[in-house]
């Protein structure tokens, strides 16, 4: 061990470790089953692994293009059109980055100034908030509305200053699993009609949305499109999320900022990864059929829990199902995280992290994209409780 002599002002300074990592960590340590972290507990397509392993054998191994593979590009292009009906040009207005956190940071580094104001949504990913305090901007936090965490519009308007810069967007939302609608983007789009204000749209489960609900991408409306940086995750989509890899799309204008700062900071992507991505998004069934696939989980897990105390909350998109507790104890969410994982053996993750100043309200939030045969274990479990 070293100790450095000087004096360290963090940029940092109420951050600890994500709660992902301590409570992946507690469920490996005390052999807990795992519906903490968002990560699948089963392998990707067979196929998929087949085509990194072409990949590398074929000799992809060196520095691919700055911005990304052109066919991968393409690719990401087509599908944003026949998706979103938006056109992107892969010259200009797509760049593969290592994933969808990569992409949120380096498109705040690329706009955000000290002074700056960035508004968010709580409970917040807990990466936006880092995020903006590293470039030195401030985050201003608009409550989600329980108890279906929606958003209050008016809300939003009253948190626009003349010092917004940008506003985070994530849809479906972690951890509440709520959808933005159609509507809501509308609303969104006229409150920044005339605005400078930059949208980072987070939609890495854009292909995981329940119920028969069409995904409301930001870029669908344009009004926002035109002033949006788009970010999605490979490790989502296709049960990667060891890979790291994701893709933005923007105007070109934003897109030209932010691959100043991208060029400086990751400057590629993994060449043979983004080659087997290629190839394997020619078949648009695997994340078609994404949404129905973890919707049968959804409903295992909700069928699982039904007759426990605790009280299930809408899920209509990710791979996330929120409880309330209230029935069962007073506990504080984060003892009682620990406390599940310890005694009980089911990890969770305790919602009052994703605040700027903790909200005991007694929600946990539970990750159903694991084995069928794991979610009935934990189900059992939590039904005993
Ligand atoms: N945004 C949200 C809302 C997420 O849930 C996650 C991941 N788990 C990410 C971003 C990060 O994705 P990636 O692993 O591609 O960095
Ligand atoms: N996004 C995942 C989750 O919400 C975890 C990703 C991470 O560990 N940073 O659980």
């Amino acid at each position: 061990m070293l100790t450095y002599p000087g004096r360290i002002q963090s940029k940092l300074p109420n951050v600890g470790t994500t709660i992902f990592t301590v409570m992946s960590r507690l469920a490996l340590e005390h052999n807990a089953i795992n519906l903490s972290q968002g990560f699948p507990d089963f392998d990707c397509a067979k196929d998929l692994r087949d085509q990194l392993t072409k990949a590398v054998n074929s000799g992809f191994n060196q520095y691919p293009p700055m911005a990304g593979i052109p066919i991968l590009r393409e690719r990401i292009a087509e599908k944003m059109a026949r998706l979103y009906s938006v056109d992107y040009d892969p010259e200009h207005e797509i760049t593969v980055v290592p994933g969808a956190t990569y992409g949120i940071f380096t498109a705040v580094a690329s706009f955000i100034r000290p002074g700056d104001e960035v508004i968010m949504f709580e409970p917040t990913y807990d990466c936006y908030q880092p995020a903006v305090e590293t470039a030195g901007g401030t985050s201003v936090f608009v409550p989600l509305e329980a108890p279906d965490y929606h958003v209050d519009w008016s809300k939003v308007q009253a948190a626009i200053t003349p010092r917004t810069r940008m506003i985070m967007l994530n849809t479906p939302h972690n951890p509440t699993a709520t959808v933005l609608s159609a509507e809501d983007m509308r609303v969104l789009e006229g409150l920044l009609r005339g605005t400078d204000i930059v949208v980072v749209s987070d939609e890495v489960y854009e292909h995981i949305v329940f119920d028969g609900h069409a995904h409301q991408s930001a870029t669908r409306f344009p009004g926002l499109a035109e002033r949006t940086l788009f970010v999605s995750s490979f490790g989502k989509t296709y049960s990667v999320t060891g890979w790291k890899m994701g893709y933005v799309c923007a105007p070109k204008e934003l897109t030209t900022e932010f691959r100043k700062v991208h060029q400086f900071n990751a400057f590629v992507s993994n060449a043979p990864v983004q080659y087997a991505f290629a190839e394997y998004m020619k078949n648009p069934a695997p994340y078609l059929e994404l949404a129905a696939f973890y919707q049968a989980k959804r409903d295992l897990f909700r069928e699982g829990i039904a007759a426990s105390r605790f009280r299930l909350m809408p899920s209509r998109g990710t791979f996330f199902q929120c409880v309330g507790y209230e029935a069962i104890t007073d506990e504080r969410d984060t003892d009682l995280a620990v406390r599940l994982t310890k005694e009980r053996g089911v990890a969770s993750i305790p919602v009052s992290v994703f605040y700027h100043q903790p909200r005991y309200d007694k929600v946990l939030r539970f990750c159903f994209a694991k084995s069928d045969d794991t979610l009935k274990r934990g189900a059992e479990i939590l039904c005993k409780i």
